[in-house]
């Protein structure tokens, strides 16, 4: 699951490869794991189970590994890793941020906004970012990914509100 790090790709600049699209070589390296026998993407239209379905059995190629290496450039400090739990010790008001930065990934990137918004409104209020604009953004530089956590947080209530 999650194998698309973040599925930023359609907002990402010059993520349109002649030869592979983003989730097919994603699809692609992960399946070249020999210790992964099947991956769960996530498909939001139809047109997805004719793309994902083709790049199985495709063995990994160059053209494929320019694409990953590419998006992992544009979108690493960008994207909340699924699990980890990192920053949130950090936070002095307990906010859920790796939830929070889940649910606006949805919203975002996923196309599942009504989904992310219902999601959202069932946190308890004290896990969500509501102090964040007081406070001197401890997450931020717990996060070893360098993502600016604290504008996300603020940015994606704004969103997942609106
Ligand atoms: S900005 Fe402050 S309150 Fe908000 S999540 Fe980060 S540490 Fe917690
Ligand atoms: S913001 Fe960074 S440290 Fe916090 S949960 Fe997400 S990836 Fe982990």
């Amino acid at each position: 699951m999650k194998i698309f790090a973040g599925g930023m790709q359609g907002n990402l600049k010059s993520m349109v490869s002649p030869e592979v699209s983003y989730p097919q070589a994603a699809i692609r390296w992960v399946m070249s794991n020999p210790d992964i026998d099947t991956c769960i993407p996530t498909l939001s239209s139809y047109s997805h189970v004719e793309e994902y379905v083709s790049a199985s059995g495709r063995p990994l190629d160059r053209a494929a590994l320019a694409v990953i290496r590419n998006y992992r450039e544009q979108a690493h400090n960008l994207y909340c890793r699924v699990s980890c739990t990192e920053c949130l010790s950090a936070c002095p008001n307990n906010v859920a941020v790796n939830d929070v930065l889940r649910y606006a990934m949805y919203f975002e990137h996923y196309g599942t906004e009504k989904e992310a918004m219902a999601y959202y409104a069932e946190m308890e209020p004290d896990r969500k970012p509501l102090g964040c604009a007081d406070c001197p953004g401890y997450c931020e530089k717990a996060c070893p990914y360098g993502l600016k956590v604290k504008p996300r947080l603020l940015h994606s209530h704004d969103i997942l509100t609106a």
